[in-house]
């Protein structure tokens, strides 16, 4: 079955085929470095995750660039306010953006170039925009001509009836209503102190919008088959890049244009501007394992909008740790409960139904424009199933290796690093298992308070003792 995606461009669900079979190439708009990321960004970050992992998941070989912006109008700001130049104030927060990735289980792109570092492939790309009659100058800044780029507004759904001929915007970031000719190249002036690039198209510097398109087409050709970003992308930025892309090549720039919903506060987008925004850090330093967070804003479908809350992120902490305990239950169990009456094979066999149910229903939801929150749901209902019938001794063995084969292989697309908790996480097996013996030892010398007092200190450290017909069980607690 081919995957499915809502393409923004034709505003309806399509299949996915990629230019070349079995390979994908992938663009992703990457952090402007001008502070660290927040959370609201991550949401996009990790959605374009949840997309690449998917995509690898169903064997296709992909390609992705994230870009660095590690020059625009607000790293110029930022860095002369500091007092540092561009690279002073950009190195630290690109290392700091490859931490935050690495603590979200972010997978690595294949490429991240840098802005800095594309500068020829800007100003040629210019040069080619103004050879077509899309570009003009005007003391030393560069714009484009949206009026003769017939297809400009396609994405954004533009009516450009009342569009005012001339009209010009050098900011990068600008709202709807100012759609107007846009700076491709601008002029040096003396805010920019010493960041400027001496080039071709004089001493100046890019603007925001061609640095994405040039390193698109420098590390993916001049058509590729996904591009994605948060919604607050689409204009002006990646209707700029169509313009700009289409209008030097000729050619159709993204066959699939996806983008991702805003993480919300109170029902506003969160965002630096607003001041309303949590980076990373700031929610680390309050506790909080950052793989929930990653379950938090992985866990609502790509394109709706979620409203932050520290309600729902300990919700997801306690999903994650459900996930969590429940492989490692499995684990144990695999290994040392006895076969006893299920060898007997009555009732038995229904956990297998249950995993083969979630596998399928996996599957079918994130093929349909990656239905996540659906695909979850079918995770966390395989979850109680077997771990209600693991209370009844009801899983032959071989389903608890199903099922925690299951779990790591949906782990490949989730990216909650469920294999590294395995082992050594929380209370070790082995000190449980001392404990018991203990245990074991009071209760036969009728010394039931010592055997209560053991059951309450291994409660104490999450781990749930259970005295069965079968024997005495334990779990982690979910
Ligand atoms: P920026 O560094 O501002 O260019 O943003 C980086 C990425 O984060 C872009 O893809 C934005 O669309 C995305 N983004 C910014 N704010 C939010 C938000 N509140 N929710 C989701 N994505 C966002
Ligand atoms: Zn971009």
């Amino acid at each position: 079955m081919a995957l499915r995606f809502k393409n923004s461009l034709t505003r309806t669900k399509e299949d996915f085929h990629p230019i070349e079979p079995g390979k994908v190439r992938l663009y992703t708009c990457g952090p402007t470095v001008y502070d660290f990321a927040h959370i609201g960004n991550f949401r996009t970050y990790i959605f374009e995750d949840l997309l690449r992992r998917y995509l690898k998941y169903k064997d296709y070989q992909v390609t992705h660039v994230m870009n660095l912006t590690d020059v625009d109008d607000k790293t110029i700001r930022d860095s002369r306010a500091a007092g540092v130049s561009l690279k002073q104030h950009t190195q630290p927060l690109i290392k700091a953006f490859f931490e935050d990735l690495d603590a979200l289980g972010i997978e690595r792109a294949e490429h991240y170039p840098a802005a800095t570092d594309h500068i020829p492939e800007m100003v040629a790309m210019i040069k080619q925009l103004q050879d077509n009659g899309l570009a003009y100058e005007i003391d030393g800044n560069y714009y484009f001509k949206i009026s003769a780029f017939p297809d400009y507004g396609k994405l954004a759904n533009l009516d450009l009836t009342e569009l005012k001929a001339g009209a010009r915007v050098a900011t990068d970031e600008y709202e709807k209503d100012s759609v107007s000719d846009f700076a491709l190249w601008k002029a040096w002036d003396e805010d920019d102190g010493d960041i400027y690039w001496e080039t071709e198209l004089g001493k100046g510097r890019p603007g925001w919008h061609i640095e994405c398109s040039a390193m698109s087409m420098k590390h993916l050709g001049e058509t590729i088959d996904a591009h994605s970003g948060g919604h607050d992308n689409i204009f002006p930025h990646h209707e700029n890049e169509i313009a700009q892309s289409e209008g030097a090549t000729g050619k159709r720039f993204v066959r699939h244009w996806i983008h991702c919903g805003y993480l919300l506060v109170d029902g506003e987008k969160m965002s630096k501007s607003k001041g309303n925004y949590f980076r990373l850090r700031d929610v680390l330093q309050r506790g909080y394992n950052p793989l929930a967070i990653r379950l938090l804003l992985l866990s609502t479908h790509y394109r709706k909008p979620l409203n932050f809350t520290f309600e729902g992120l300990k919700g997801a902490e306690k999903n994650l740790k459900q996930l969590q305990a429940f492989l490692r239950r499995l684990e144990r169990e695999r290994t040392t409960v006895a076969e006893g009456p299920k060898s007997l094979g009555i009732g038995m066999g229904g956990a297998g139904v249950a995993i083969n149910q979630a596998k399928d229903e996996f599957a079918k939801a994130l093929t349909e424009d990656l239905n996540i929150a659906k695909a979850l749901a079918a995770i966390f209902e395989m979850t109680r199933v077997v771990n209600t019938m693991l209370d009844d001794g009801m899983v032959l063995q071989e389903e608890m290796e199903q099922a925690s084969e299951a779990l790591l292989g949906f782990d490949h697309v989730l990216g909650l690093k469920l294999d590294e908790v395995r082992e050594g996480e929380g209370v070790d097996a082995a000190f449980v298992e001392t404990k018991l013996a203990e245990r074991a030892k009071a209760k036969k010398a009728k010394d039931y308070a010592r055997a209560d007092a053991i059951r309450d200190e291994l409660a104490a450290l999450g781990v749930i003792v259970e005295d069965t017909p079968q024997g005495t069980k334990w779990f982690y607690a979910k």
